[in-house]
């Protein structure tokens, strides 16, 4: 087994306690690496690192757009190193290579995209109602950033916040899941050939509970991003308010995908299956509530049931696997146990149930696909979160009903409608509590698209130009061309 050590101020370096701990291979079981376990001792050194790259040394004296080639070289070489890092992934986080192969060919955009806009950050001459002075604004960089990733997808998660971070100007201390911290810490690599000063970029890993406190609370970090539970989201939006830190929150979700019976529906059966057992359900996004009209309810159920059963299960590197195993062992357990608590309330097993005992997933953490039918939106089955491979389907009569369903719990992150009616279409996305709304599709996101939540599924967006201003602060600045300044004590 290979170490990995943390990766600050320009350096490699093992933790300061000396100590390691196991990564482990979701398909087998085994640990597969072994990563530096970093501490509050170390989490200062990080802070302390980027706060120096921010202050002096060569990139606060870059331009805009030298920042930006540095951006745009990096994505060139995660392009270069795409299917290396996918596999890193694979054995880390047991997701699909197939999905991995497509996710790593297309972060490299998120490195483009925000470093084209790195030197397009404009302020403004604001038109005064005052003689005599001039009036502009500057989008200066917050400072230093802490980005906290969950274990689903580490270097997508990474790049929604590194690249617009450090296209403002941000320097940045990278904190990993402590499950998946592997593909984050070659990662890193290439972003020490591309160029970047050292401290700019830093990483490091550990468990939450041990070098989170200090990352958030630490005096020289100005924000947070961080993606991940909705119970940690709120502790570490708590710390960060103390100390009127900014956050970005991508939290949980339980987002509806609703079926109308005027939709078409083969496409519709499609994206209820994908919306659910793509990347095993371990998604944010995972459409795991099923709206479906009763009018098409128990036609469409059969057909998606006749889907899911021919998922084959198995090898996560292989390519003709198409449901891969829980990343993590106590994930693993929470999704059992949420199969559990949804037969103890009464919604119906039709398909799976159970964790996976065929040949093919050997000693992985496998759960079958999951299909619960006559589950009412009242259940914990349909109000909380189980990030697996688990769908709960609910009927509904008319639009109205669908709305009050789709709204009705404390997520809303994503939200699918299926449906011909374009006026529908409409007014169900302004109707629909949720940062994202997809008509006729589901689980489509771009570098271009602002991505995040409503209600309790988070604060704040990723992607897009609203992902930048996350990451700068507005100066206002006042010349006197020419107005008087007179003596305060004289009324006037
Ligand atoms: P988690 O909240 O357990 O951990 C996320 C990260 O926070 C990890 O790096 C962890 O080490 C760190 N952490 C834990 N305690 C901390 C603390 N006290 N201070 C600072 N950091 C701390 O979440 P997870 O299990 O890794 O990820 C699954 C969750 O992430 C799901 O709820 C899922 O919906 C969510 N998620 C959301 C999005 C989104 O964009 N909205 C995307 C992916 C995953």
């Amino acid at each position: 087994m290979q170490n990995h050590p943390m990766y600050i101020d320009g350096r490699s370096v093992d933790a300061a306690s000396g100590e390691w701990f196991d990564s482990f291979n979701p398909f087998t079981g085994e640990p597969w690496a072994r990563i530096a376990k970093g501490g509050a001792a170390d989490a200062d050194a990080a802070v302390k690192a980027a706060h120096r790259a921010l202050t002096s040394g060569p990139w606060p004296q870059m331009t805009a757009s030298q920042r930006g080639m540095l951006l745009h070289r990096l994505g060139e070489l995660i392009a270069r190193d795409a299917r290396r890092l996918a596999e890193v992934e694979v054995q880390d986080n047991g997701k699909l290579i197939a999905e991995m192969h497509g996710q790593l060919n297309y972060v490299p955009q998120w490195y483009y995209y925000f470093g084209g806009l790195a030197d397009k950050i404009q302020g403004a001459v604001i038109p005064l109602d005052k003689k005599g002075y001039f009036n502009y604004t500057r989008h200066e960089p917050v400072g230093v950033c802490v980005a906290i990733t969950a274990w689903n997808s580490p270097l997508l998660l990474t790049a929604y916040k590194l690249a617009p971070a450090l296209a403002a100007g941000c320097t940045v201390v990278v904190k990993p899941s402590e499950f998946t911290s592997v593909s984050t810490l070659e990662f890193v690599k290439l972003v020490e050939e591309a160029g970047f000063p050292p401290g700019v970029v830093n990483v490091v890993t550990g468990f939450g509970k041990d070098v989170g406190p200090t990352l958030v609370e630490h005096p020289l970090v100005a924000k947070i991003a961080f993606t991940g539970s909705s119970a940690t989201g709120r502790t570490i939006n708590e710390q960060a308010a103390k100390h009127f830190k900014r956050c970005t929150l991508e939290l949980g979700g339980k987002s509806p995908n609703i079926v109308f019976d005027d939709a078409k529906l083969e496409d519709a059966v499609n994206g209820a299956v994908s919306g659910i057992f793509a990347a095993t359900g371990q998604t944010c996004i995972a459409g795991s509530r099923l709206l479906l009209q009763e009018s098409i309810h128990d036609a469409f159920l059969d057909k998606l049931l006749a889907l899911a059963k021919t998922a084959r299960m198995g090898n996560p590197m292989s390519p003709d696997t198409q449901i891969g195993p829980i990343t993590t062992r106590p994930q693993y357990e929470k999704v059992l146990g949420y199969i559990d608590i949804a037969k103890q309330e009464g919604a119906q097993v039709r398909l799976g149930g159970g964790p996976a005992t065929r040949p093919e997933c050997g000693r992985g953490w496998f759960v079958e696909p999951t299909v619960f039918s006559g589950v009412k939106n009242s259940m914990r089955i349909a109000q909380e979160e189980v990030f697996g491979p688990v769908l709960s389907v609910i009927p509904f009569k008319d639009e109205e009903e669908a709305v009050a369903i789709a709204n009705d719990i404390r997520f809303g992150l994503g939200a699918g409608v299926w449906t011909s009616d374009i006026g529908r279409a409409f007014r169900m996305s302004e109707r629909i509590q949720s940062g994202t709304v997809w008509v006729n599709t589901y689980r489509v996101v771009s570098y271009m698209s602002p991505f995040g939540g409503y209600k309790d599924s988070g604060l704040g967006r990723e992607n897009g130009m609203d992902a930048i201003r996350e990451y700068l602060q507005t100066k206002s600045v006042w010349i006197n061309t020419g107005a008087a300044t007179g003596n305060p004590f004289v009324l006037r």
